[in-house]
């Protein structure tokens, strides 16, 4: 079974993101829990989410993988965006007791100069004081392209992390293609390599959702840019390797490609004919 699905528009609620999510042939979804930029979240209306559970189960759904602001650093110099960062994952891991039993992907952060060791305390940090043993949300740690101060581009600063959390039971990682290619790891000629890698460092039983886009850039470029599947550096048939892969089936693959519903229909359906589905 490949799950696979879209990074949707919540604007319209839960619902018609569900809906139109079947209407391009996924079976799992992404989505901001409020502004990508940060800020107020809209009340959660629970007619709307129970529609969305039902469509979700209609359609056997498997895991969403909501993603937290960009806006918030968890690892902010600034003791006051720190405190924004707190206030949000708190309120977010309330909001996503609406649809309990999913993800709740973050960007660990940038350290802006403080150092990586600094950075990886403050953001163990965070995780310690929101995490709660109630929570039915797993929060993932998403794998980062190292660009400018951002932690998280190695997999043994994600595995700091972990180590200095308490309550790792709630934690997973999210491995974005785009961004560990960026970051250097070599998917296209060493799949199989860097995953041994990552469950040596990390250990593949943390390895909860793919993030799959293909990237603008080369190997090792700590770019971050993009790119629709088999348009980019990584191409179709190592992003095929992916999905293939043994040790990544039943987790949800995420698309972050710069497209539009039409665009993601197609690529969806490319992926579950090369998937052999
Ligand atoms: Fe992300
Ligand atoms: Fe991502
Ligand atoms: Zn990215």
């Amino acid at each position: 079974m490949l799950y696979i699905g879209n990074h949707a528009s919540s604007s319209k609620g839960y619902a018609a993101m569900g809906r139109q999510m079947v209407k391009n042939g996924g079976n799992t979804l992404a989505f901001f829990t409020r502004n990508p930029r940060g800020g107020k979240a809209k009340e959660i209306d629970f007619q709307d989410v129970n529609a969305f559970l039902e469509i979700m189960k209609e359609n056997h759904f498997g895991k969403l993988v909501a993603h937290a602001p960009y806006t918030m650093n968890a690892c902010a110099a600034k003791e006051n965006l720190r405190e924004f960062a707190r206030e949000i994952m708190t309120d977010d891991m309330k909001r996503m007791e609406a649809t309990p039993g999913n993800y709740y992907n973050f960007h660990p952060g940038s350290h802006v100069g403080q150092g990586v060791e600094v950075g990886i305390q403050k953001i163990a940090e965070i995780l310690n004081e929101v995490l709660s043993e109630e929570q039915s949300t797993t929060v993932l740690l998403e794998t980062m392209a190292g660009k400018g101060s951002e932690v998280g581009g190695k997999f043994e600063e994600i595995r700091e992390i972990i180590d200095q959390v308490e309550k790792k039971e709630k934690l997973g990682v999210c491995l974005d293609t785009c961004h560990v290619w960026d970051a250097g790891y070599d998917i296209v000629n060493h799949l199989d390599e860097v995953l041994e890698e990552f469950d040596r460092v990390i250990g593949l039983s943390y390895l909860k959702a793919i993030h799959l886009n293909d990237s603008m850039n080369g190997l090792g470029s700590h770019k971050d840019r993009h790119a629709k599947i088999g348009e980019g550096e990584i191409g179709l048939e190592a992003l095929t390797a992916v999905i293939r892969h043994p040790a990544l089936q039943g987790i949800p693959f995420i698309l972050e490609t710069p497209n539009d519903d039409t665009g993601w229909t197609e690529e969806i359906a490319l992926l579950r004919e090369r998937y052999g589905e």
